[in-house]
C-alpha cells in the first residue's frame, strides 16, 4: 500500500493539532511524522489511531500478512493460550 503523496514528513515539533502523528522514520528526535492533515471531526489523540489520517488508521488497523498472522498464532500456541 502506498502512502498519500501529499505527505513530507513533519517533526514532532513542527507538528500542530490535527495533523497525522504517524511516525515514518525512527530516528529518535528526528523522527519524521506523516502530518497530512485530519479531519477535526475525527482527530481524538485519546484513541487507538485517533492521531492518524485516514490513510495510517487503515494502515495501523490492518490484519497483517499471512506470515504476521501465523506468526501471532503460534507464538500464542508456544505461549499455552
Ligand atoms: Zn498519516
Amino acid at each position: 500500500m502506498s502512502a498519500p503523496s501529499t505527505q513530507r514528513g513533519l517533526t514532532l515539533f513542527r507538528l500542530q493539532s490535527c495533523q497525522c502523528r504517524f511516525p515514518l522514520s525512527a530516528e529518535g528526535e528526528a523522527t519524521l511524522f506523516c502530518g497530512a492533515a485530519v479531519k477535526p471531526a475525527e482527530w481524538s489523540p485519546g484513541r487507538p489511531g485517533g492521531s492518524y489520517c485516514q490513510h495510517h488508521r487503515v494502515v495501523a488497523r490492518g490484519i497483517g500478512s499471512i506470515g504476521e498472522r501465523t506468526a501471532v498464532r503460534v507464538a500464542g500456541r508456544l505461549a499455552g493460550v
